[in-house]
């Protein structure tokens, strides 16, 4: 994220604490959840024998050395191993801060090399989306599984190549979906499920935020604008807190501010989603506002869950109405709930006992789709039925 980015976020993350500490006492997750875990005891149990998933990180940006690297410090079955980046000096500097030998530190030209070096079991990937296909390719001919950031790449098809590169080598996929592994956002879908609004008819999810000059605005690098970015966090929500699929999309996209940034990718986007039993998700994404929205919002026939913010690092906040439990504060039991070391853990999980990642390859091929339907659809004018 740009500092404009990060800090933002984290910003909207801490006045969702500050809103539910002040809030009424009558709080359905804090009942439901009394026992949630402290901020840094994570409750991902595995039969792991001691071992720790030794990760190397491919990209020293903000995501990894501000969240990622951190998260894995405090995790329970991962650890940091190697590091790969164009400058030498960070890299080392890096190295130093987590105890990485200096002998584990490579570069875009030698990352091959990796596959000599046993105490990597898995790459998490933090490069520009552009990156993301061919840094996974080379990694599982190395012999090694994936964590890849989302977006999972560019296009469908650098999605669909990387989960057969993966499956050729027997290597396990993961796209980092953080909030997937997240227990309030869990919570909230749970009591989806469990029937807190009923039947679901209406989504209204927003996300954006106003860029600075960086790679996300270049195509070649990025593969669009903040709907591959930020937008795909509404998909993927409007995707779990329904359970469903959608069936078709309608979007439109828009450059208002002609300042020079929007010259390769777009501004805005909005865009409809229909569900096979009737749901329609209204969404939208931006570049150009601090003001574009941090929320997903689930209407229901006997209730609505306001999720705001929905999407951020800590601090998600989560405000409920229904005729069956009344207007309450859903307050979180854990405003820091590590969702990176969760993360993390997850594919340790999965690698150290044989599972399936649950934001597997075909999750982020999924969004990958509809993403493209929604270009798609602005070009030609149209709704565009799901899936391609
Ligand atoms: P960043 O700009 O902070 O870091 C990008 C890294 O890639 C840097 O280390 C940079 O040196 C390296 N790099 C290598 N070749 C590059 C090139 N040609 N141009 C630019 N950088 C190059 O970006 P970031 O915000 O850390 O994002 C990295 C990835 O992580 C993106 O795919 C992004 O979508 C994803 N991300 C995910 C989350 C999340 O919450 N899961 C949050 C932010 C970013």
């Amino acid at each position: 994220m740009s500092p404009s980015r990060r800090d933002f976020l984290k910003q909207i993350g801490t006045t969702g604490v500050m809103t539910a500490a002040l809030a009424s006492s009558s709080s359905f997750f804090m009942s439901e959840n009394a026992s949630a875990a402290p901020a840094t005891s994570l409750p991902i149990k595995t039969t792991s024998n001691g071992k720790k998933i030794g990760y190397c990180i491919v990209g020293l940006g903000r995501i990894s050395m501000d969240e990622f690297m951190p998260g894995v410090k405090i995790s329970q079955h991962s650890k940091l191993v190697a590091l790969v980046s164009g400058h030498r000096d960070k890299a080392e500097r890096v190295a130093d801060q987590y105890g990485i030998s200096h002998k584990a530190i490579y570069d875009y030209t030698n990352y091959d090399q990796i596959a000599h070096n046993p105490d990597i079991d898995a790459v998490y990937i933090a490069l520009p989306n552009g990156m993301h296909a061919e840094y996974t390719i080379r990694a599982a001919k190395a012999g090694k599984h994936v964590l890849c950031e989302k977006p999972m790449a560019n296009t469908v098809a650098e999605c669909e190549e990387m989960i057969a590169a993966c499956k050729a080598a027997n290597k396990k996929l993961m796209i980092a979906y953080r909030l997937q592994y997240e227990p309030n956002t869990l919570k909230t879908i749970e009591v989806l499920r469990q029937g807190y609004v009923g039947k679901i008819i209406e989504l209204d999810c927003a996300f954006g935020f106003n860029i600075k000059p960086e790679w996300r605005l270049h195509r070649k690098l990025s593969g669009g604008g903040p709907l591959m970015d930020v937008g795909i966090y509404c998909i993927n929500a409007s995707r779990y807190l329904t359970g469903e699929e959608p069936i078709s999309v309608q979007g439109y996209t828009s450059v208002v501010t002609h300042d020079g940034r929007f010259n390769e990718v777009e501004e805005n986007v909005v865009w409809n989603m229909r569900f096979p039993g009737g749901i329609l998700a209204n969404c939208s994404t931006s570049y150009g506002s601090n003001f574009a929205g941090n929320r997903a919002r689930v209407i229901g026939q006997t209730g609505m869950l306001d999720m705001n913010p929905a999407y951020s690092y800590t601090g998600l906040h989560i405000v409920g109405d229904s005729q069956s439990h009344g207007k309450q504060d859903i307050a979180i039991a854990d405003p820091n709930p590590q969702q990176f070391a969760r993360e993390a853990d997850h594919l340790a999980d999965c690698i150290l006992n044989n599972k399936e990642p649950k934001s597997d390859g075909q999750e982020g091929l999924r969004d990958m789709k509809i993403i493209t339907a929604i270009y798609k659809s602005n070009a030609e004018g149209r709704a565009i039925p799901l899936p391609l």
